[in-house]
């Protein structure tokens, strides 16, 4: 990595002249708290030489350009809980915390656009629309912890993207700070924009390693006033084979989300709520939710998913009735990622992207590498996307120390074989720190090439959240 400055009292002076004194720490607690995201292991974690707090885009840039002259590294961080070790700096300097710019400027009803600052939590702004009667389709599962410029820099998915995509499709507008402290306006409330390169893109799911983003168009649609949902049993996990195509290919359904949950992930769901009623069964479970405008026409869509997932032999079906149901029927699929990361804190939550007709082979794959090196990994994820969060976990009786070598050689079997398949390495957790070493499984050099390129003509000093993406030695 390039060698940067050192942030001494000098620094902290000029950022402290930039953002006021109070909005600049360098305390322990501060500097602790912002060296880890949601990534389990340690070795991912790195501490910050300053935490900054800027309160506008006049500060962003300023600080910017303060650490391009100065060559100072700068990671833009969130809510902090990513999967990718994205918002973690590894290589010291600033962690510059967007949390203060947390402003919804602007709900337009008329042009179904909310114009906000990067640091609204994304439920929140959830809490807002409803009051309108609106919704932002692109959210992730973290909706309470994570803000929306990370969803945006990571560019998310959810838990109905097999009906709404992801967070990209719905981001029209960016104001962004680059490396070099320039402000540029992209887009806006417009729907069609083909006015030069699309840099909209380019920026979005650029994981903080480009500019930062200082405000956000983002494109809402009406919100669907009826939800139900379904949870059932699968005889086996290969009934995805079968159950996937049928549930997408029907005309009289189209479901806004289809989850799946292996039975490891019900046993740990069990074993941290022993509580829960719900049982464990050598298939798995299959969530499927639908919405729409009126109940009729969900009562109806809900029928065919029944009688879909029925013929395909799944059993115990319970039904949220009502959307008071709901969270019922999600609980377990919810509580799966905490539940794993309870049971062990040795982890390492992936978020594999296959075709959706190859998941069973993919789910063969993974049982295959489980075996052989003795890991258990749990899946569950996204089905309806082909998009699987397979969880290695150490095993108890394995030293943290085996666990660390064994980890990496077993990440790139599964990425490997997810690269077979037509897939790749994340469909939505990004690559950040975590996943940087293992681009060149699944990209070709030119490929790579070509985004070291843009890269450097955005971010000539490469001071720009370095370690992520692409790695040095790459
Ligand atoms: C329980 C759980 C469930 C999850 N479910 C999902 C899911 O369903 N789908 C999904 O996609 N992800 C999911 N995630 C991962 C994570 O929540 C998302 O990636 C989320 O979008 C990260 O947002 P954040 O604000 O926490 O970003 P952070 O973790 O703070 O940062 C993520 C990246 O964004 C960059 N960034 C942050 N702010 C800015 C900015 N203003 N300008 C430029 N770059 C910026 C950072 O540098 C970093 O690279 C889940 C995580 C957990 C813990």
């Amino acid at each position: 990595m390039s060698s940067y400055t050192i942030v001494d009292e000098t620094v902290l002076e000029k950022l402290r002249a930039v953002c006021g004194a109070e909005n600049v720490k360098a305390d322990e607690k501060t500097l602790k708290a912002f060296s880890h995201d949601k990534v389990a292991e340690e070795k991912y974690a790195h501490r910050p030489d300053v935490a900054v707090f800027p309160g506008s885009t006049e500060e962003v840039a300023a600080i910017m350009k303060l650490a391009n002259e100065l060559r100072l590294p700068v990671t833009p961080r969130g809510g902090g809980s990513g999967l990718s070790g994205g918002a973690v700096p590894v290589a010291g300097g600033i962690v510059l915390s967007l949390e203060r710019m947390n402003r919804i400027i602007e709900i337009d009803t008329d042009n179904l656009f909310a114009v906000v600052e990067p640091g609204v939590i994304t439920k929140e702004l959830d809490g807002e629309l409803k009051k309108h009667n609106l919704f932002f389709a692109g959210y992730p599962m973290s909706e309470e912890i994570c803000h929306l410029a990370g969803n945006v820099a990571e560019n998310a998915g959810g838990g109905r993207a097999v009906k709404y995509g992801v967070t990209g499709r719905y981001v029209l507008g960016l104001e962004v700070v680059t490396p070099e402290g320039l402000t540029l306006n992209l887009g806006g409330k417009r729907v069609k924009d083909v006015t030069g390169y699309n840099l909209i893109s380019l920026f979005t799911g650029s994981e903080g390693t480009l500019g930062v983003f200082t405000k956000l168009y983002i494109k809402l649609l009406p919100r669907p006033k009826h939800r139900l949902a379904l949870f059932g049993f699968l005889p086996t996990p290969l009934t995805l084979n079968k159950v996937l195509p049928a549930l997408l290919a029907d005309p009289e359904v189209q479901p806004s989300s289809i989850e799946f949950m292996d039975s490891l992930c019900i046993e740990s769901v069990k074993q941290t709520a022993p509580k829960s009623d719900v049982e464990i069964t050598p298939g798995g479970a299959i969530l499927v939710e639908v919405d729409g405008p009126t109940l009729a026409q969900i009562e109806a869509e809900l029928q065919r998913v029944e009688q879909i997932l029925t013929a395909h032999g799944v059993s115990g079906i319970r039904k949220a009735e009502s959307e008071d149901h709901l969270e019922e029927v999600w609980k377990v699929r919810k509580q799966v990622p905490w539940a794993l990361m309870r049971i062990a804190p040795h982890q390492s939550l992936e978020d594999i992207s296959v075709p959706v007709s190859t998941i069973p082979a993919m789910l063969d794959e993974i049982r295959d590498v489980s075996s052989r090196y003795d890991v258990p990994i749990p899946c569950f994820g996204h089905a309806g996307d082909g998009n699987l969060h397979a969880t290695p976990l150490k095993p108890e009786a394995m030293s943290v120390e085996v666990w660390l070598e064994t980890l990496p050689k077993l990440l790139s079997e599964l990425y490997v074989k997810a690269a077979g398949l037509g897939g790749t390495i994340s469909g939505e957790h990004g690559i950040g720190h975590k996943r940087s070493s293992y681009m060149k499984l699944v990209l070709g050099d030119a490929e790579r090439d070509i985004m070291r390129r843009i890269k450097r003509a955005i971010d000539p000093n490469n001071i720009m959240n370095p370690g992520k993406i692409l790695v040095d030695e790459d």
